[in-house]
């Protein structure tokens, strides 16, 4: 497709073309200033001072472990597609869940004036010292020994396997799907197999439920078929009901990398996301100084007029008839524009997203 294909390195990463593109700079001016953009290296700074109580072991976090925010996938700094650094603001913003210190118990006596605090700021409160319990009745929580602590939830999990026979199934663990480490993740899983069930779930899979439900239907299985340097490589790439610039930031960077080197992105929304339409890459000199246009087409379809909208499309791509999706909001024209755009692929286009589900900003 290209007329600059990205380079492969030796270790088969890809590195961007080094050579400026200033038709996707969204402005001269540096740094974006006097625009509405996200302050990534003011972001940097905020994570250093949140973490100043144990700054060797966040940069260890940082330098050495698995991310803590999505499942893009990153090792330190580095992933396996793009070379270069691999760091975002959601994976900055997890790092103090990690490195907070104990809370001050007191404030868990009465839950009463808590209910009024943002979920942020009971985070922010910081971790448990010690096991602690609130007992029906009681204002708040108490401290407990590990030991009575332990005889609880065993007892629990006893009693369960006793009224159904031995069996383990109707015990299940629930877990967020962030804010937590990834070390919790695999204590969970560990013990629920270790006392027999598979019922393991977080909010991940609600979050991911409508995606995987329907590529199980439509191609047979639950995962997506292509790889993220297809994204990079492709001619165009829509995304569909997807937020990356907030939930996977640094995918904008593969799709800057895309850019560089002749991709189109057509994004299907109700919501006109200012992050997926104009981005600052702030590991790219030439991104973090001018802006990058990362969007060619945006098509604002109505809640629930997707189904109308890729219907229009499929009808303009296959010209069986002028009257694309009528019902969607935006289709008509629309759709015509999203073929016609995009010109002829003569390499398979990448249709990506996450259908049904809008991540939004932060953890
Ligand atoms: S995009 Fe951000 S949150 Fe996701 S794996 Fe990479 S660093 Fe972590």
């Amino acid at each position: 497709m290209a007329d600059l294909p990205s380079i492969e390195q030796p270790d088969g990463r890809l590195r961007g073309r080094r050579r400026p593109k200033p038709s996707l700079w969204v402005s001269p001016v540096p740094y974006g200033l006097g625009e509405t953009k996200p302050n990534h290296y003011f972001e940097i700074l905020r994570t250093a001072w949140e973490n100043k109580r144990h700054p060797l072991y966040a940069w260890r976090i940082l330098s050495k472990g698995v991310c803590d925010g999505c499942a893009l996938g990153v090792a330190g700094f580095s992933d396996w597609t793009i070379s270069g650094v691999h760091l975002c603001t959601t994976r900055l913003n997890l790092l103090k869940v990690n490195t907070m210190g104990a809370l001050d118990p007191r404030v868990l006596a009465d839950v009463a004036p808590l209910r009024k605090v943002s979920g942020a700021e009971l985070r922010d409160l910081g971790r448990l010292p010690y096991p602690m319990v609130r007992r029906a009745g009681d204002e708040g929580f108490q401290r407990v020994l590990w030991s009575e602590a332990l005889d609880v939830i065993a007892g629990r999990i006893r009693a369960s396997k006793a009224a159904n026979g031995g069996s383990a199934d109707r015990v299940g663990f629930y877990l967020t799907s962030r804010g937590i480490t990834n070390e919790v993740y695999y204590v969970a899983q560990k013990a629920a197999r270790f006392i027999g069930t598979n019922n393991v779930d977080n909010a991940a899979r609600i979050c991911h439920a409508p995606s995987t439900g329907a590529l199980r239907k439509q191609l047979g299985i639950a995962a997506t078929t292509v790889s993220y340097r297809d994204a990079i490589e492709s001619d165009l790439v829509i995304l569909w009901g997807a937020d990356v610039a907030n939930a996977q930031p640094v995918f904008m960077k593969y799709l800057y990398l895309g850019r560089k080197q002749g991709l189109k992105v057509a994004v299907v929304n109700p919501y006109r996301e200012p992050g997926l339409d104009r981005y600052w890459v702030p590991s790219n000199v030439e991104s973090a100084i001018f802006g990058t246009k990362m969007t060619d087409e945006f098509f604002a379809v109505h809640t629930g007029g997707d189904v109308a909208f890729i219907n229009g499309v499929l009808k303009a791509s296959f010209a069986i008839t002028p009257r694309a999706g009528a019902n969607s909001g935006q289709c008509s024209s629309a759709s015509r524009s999203t073929t016609s755009s995009a010109g002829p692929a003569p390499r398979g286009q990448t249709w990506s997203g996450w259908p049904g589900c809008t991540p939004r900003r932060g953890p």
